[in-house]
């Protein structure tokens, strides 16, 4: 039987979030040992461990099936591969940055200046489709230091707290892209692959739902039932179980992370105690 070959970044900011989902998947993945390649013992599966940068190329060849990477590295690679979901960690944001002391008004700042990136491609297509011209000046990395030893007016680089820029002598004054990781795949994939591509899949949406829902279980007095239900939305219906104490039913159901602190108040406000919120471990719609 065949296996997917899945490629992964070898270290850094995704390394450990791409294992730990694999993980909790179910798929074993042994680490131990300073290997380059390695083979799950408990799933048709073979994980490549590469550069980010790396991987579009490799995928698109056939030489990985599937990969992890960084929305914005399939972007500036702009490789013939699908993108098959996001996978909502890595999060981080594309930002225009420029001295500090500049007064910046809008986008036409930028005509005619020299902007220092990594991301020449994503930048480029921006500014085309704005209709302002800019000369780009691609760096591979310290992209911080371009303006203060002359190489550039200003950058465009990853973002995420803003501290760097700040002790570079920078301002963030527009934000361009927002990106996460990716599942990525290569376009031609054969029966079998793609058959545990979808394995694999159907196993990353339990995951995700796991995380993004909680189970909860209360009870209610009986003659606010109706309106206590009607505040759950639940996967289908809630279940409800009588209680030992007359007059009173407990009430099991699973809610969305986002919408729980204004769901416990409203349950608290309808007389509902004991309430218990837990993790799910998995989800299965
Ligand atoms: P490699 O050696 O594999 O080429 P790298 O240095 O290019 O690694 P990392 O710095 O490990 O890459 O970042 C990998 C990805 O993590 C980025 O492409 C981006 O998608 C994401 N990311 C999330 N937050 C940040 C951040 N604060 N800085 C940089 N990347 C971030
Ligand atoms: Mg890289």
């Amino acid at each position: 039987m065949s296996k997917l070959k899945i490629a992964i970044q070898k270290s850094g900011r995704l390394s450990e979030k791409s294992l730990e989902l694999l993980k909790d998947c179910g798929i074993k993945i042994s680490t131990s040992n300073r290997k380059l390649r390695t083979e799950s013992p408990n799933f048709p599966i073979e994980v490549l461990f590469l550069r980010d940068d790396d991987i579009p190329q490799y995928v698109e060849q056939g030489v990985a099936d599937i990969g992890i990477l960084g929305e914005n590295e399939v972007w500036e690679k702009d490789k013939n591969v699908a993108q098959i979901r996001q996978l909502g960690f890595a999060g981080c944001k594309l930002c225009l940055a420029i001295p500090k002391d500049e007064i910046y008004t809008d986008l036409s700042y930028f005509q005619d200046k020299k902007i220092a990136t990594s991301y020449p491609r994503i930048l480029g297509k921006f500014f085309q489709e704005k209709g302002i011209n800019v000369k780009i000046e691609e760096i591979g990395g310290s992209v911080e230091i371009a303006p203060s030893i002359g190489l550039a007016n200003a950058i465009f680089d990853i973002v995420s707290t803003g501290s760097t820029l700040l002790t570079n002598g920078l301002k963030q004054v527009e934000t361009v892209v927002e990106s996460q990781a990716v599942l990525i795949s290569n376009k031609n994939l054969d029966a079998e692959k793609q058959a545990i591509v979808d394995r694999l899949l159907f196993r990353i949406e339990a995951v995700k739902q796991s995380s993004e829902n909680k189970y909860i279980l209360l009870n209610a007095p009986n003659e606010k039932l109706e309106e206590i239900i009607a505040l759950l939305p639940g996967m289908k219906s809630p279940t409800v179980l009588p209680l030992a104490e007359k007059g009173w039913s407990s009430i099991h159901t699973v809610i969305k992370e986002d919408t729980f602190w204004d769901i416990i108040e409203q349950l608290k406000a309808l007389g509902a105690e004991g309430i218990l919120v837990l993790e799910i471990e998995k989800m299965i719609l």
